[in-house]
């Protein structure tokens, strides 16, 4: 019997823990000090009523013979694809159902997607980047290329024709960069991958914090893309499921390699491997499209769209060099006085109580940068600014 040795390559995942444990010594050797979290990446407001409402109803039919649910479709109730359909058709993108998989969120489907592709491909990866995009590939024993994402690029790295790559990893907003892509840019994305025959799988987990229209939300927005592109969505960041767990991946009928459909094969995949979200988390989920959904659903990002505007003007005002906090509920500043990460990251807690993230635990173009969150408790946030203002001010 022989394991997976291509687990001996994964990096060990040491950012959150020490981190906690950084937070856990500090508070035991000054007790009852005042720390404020801005390094939290999950949500922090409840599930919105009308979700509510419609879970406790789909609960109390599965309670009725008449209206029990058993195994529903590996790829989602119709109900929910339909109303994803018509969320992506008010911006203009006509998808067909057969195209809509929901998913337990965009996570699994991130990794599970690789099943659609040989451990020959080369995969490209933006660095810092979201870490699982990485540790999967690893996992396969894919060979991964970087490509640096910088303060010269506005870590936003577009393509390099002498560059050969199969699989392009994409994210929009950006985490932990908090940058968004134009049109253009991804344009060229699209460009690349259609003249290389590459595949893009693009994550627009954090699409629902776009507000400027000028911005893409989905690849789809882009000519061309049906032919290359895979989108990975979720309910978790738009509607407070992180823990509930809901998404959907879009996979274009007219998305072909090697004579084979790609829809069709992840139908298979899903259909072998998958046995469906619960009834119960997709009517939960459906609800957010309804009007009632949509409006709290848009006050609950309202309120964290704030919290990042409140870091953003502060950042502003100290003139500190970030991406992200527009469209996105992430900020990625640059650590003053060319300060290392995790200095930083000792340095505003002992000095202010603040806690971010390194930008060291996403790849090695984040060791200057600092990650801070929109996600936390609004008075919270504003001591916050109050805090940062005066250490760095
Ligand atoms: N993609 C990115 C870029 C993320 O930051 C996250 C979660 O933080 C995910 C995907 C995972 O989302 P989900 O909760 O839908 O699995």
């Amino acid at each position: 019997m022989k394991v997976n040795r291509n687990f001996q390559n994964i990096a060990d995942s040491y950012l959150f823990s020490t981190i906690a444990r950084k937070v856990a010594e500090y508070g035991e050797s000054h007790p009852g000090a005042p720390i404020i979290r801005l390094g939290i990446g999950d949500v922090t407001l409840p599930l919105a009523p009308a979700v509510i409402e419609a879970m406790q109803q789909a609960l109390c039919e599965m309670s009725v013979q008449k209206s029990f649910k058993g195994y529903g479709p590996e790829q989602g109730y119709l109900f929910l694809k339909e109303a994803i359909h018509n969320y992506y058709g008010v911006r203009g993108i006509a998808l067909k159902a057969d195209e809509i998989f929901i998913s337990d969120g965009a996570k699994s489907d991130l990794g599970n997607i690789l099943d659609l592709f040989s451990v020959d491909n080369t995969v490209l990866v933006p660095d810092p980047v979201y870490p699982a995009y990485v540790d999967t590939n690893t996992m396969a024993g894919r060979k991964i290329l970087f490509m640096d994402a910088n303060e010269g690029n506005g870590f936003l790295p577009l393509p390099d024709a002498s560059v050969k790559a199969d699989v392009i990893y994409l994210c929009s907003p950006n985490n932990p960069t908090g940058a968004a892509y134009s049109r253009d840019g991804l344009k060229a994305w699209v460009d690349y991958a259609l003249a290389n025959d590459a595949v893009i799988l693009f994550d627009a987990a954090y699409e629902c914090f776009i507000e400027d229209p000028a911005l893409p939300r989905s690849i789809f927005e882009i000519e061309g893309a049906e032919r290359c592109a895979i989108e990975f969505c979720s309910f978790s960041k738009m509607a407070g499921f992180t823990g509930t767990r809901c998404g959907w991946t879009i996979v274009p009928l007219a998305l072909e390699r090697e004579g084979a459909s790609l829809n069709k094969m992840w139908l298979r995949r899903q259909t072998t491997k998958f046995n469906g979200v619960p009834y119960i988390v997709q009517k939960g989920a459906a609800a957010v499209f309804s009007p009632e959904g949509m409006q709290q659903t848009q006050q609950n990002l309202s309120y964290y769209k704030e919290n990042a505007k409140v870091l953003s003007d502060a950042l502003d005002e100290l003139g500190i060099w970030y991406t992200g906090g527009k469209n996105s509920p992430y900020l990625w500043l640059k650590c003053p006085d060319g300060m290392e990460s995790w200095a930083f990251f000792d340095h505003l807690l002992e000095n202010a109580n603040l806690v971010g993230t390194p930008g060291a635990g996403f790849g090695k173009n984040g060791a200057n940068f600092f990650r801070l969150t929109a996600f936390g408790d609004k008075a919270a946030t504003r001591e916050a600014v109050v805090r940062l203002k005066k250490l760095l001010g």
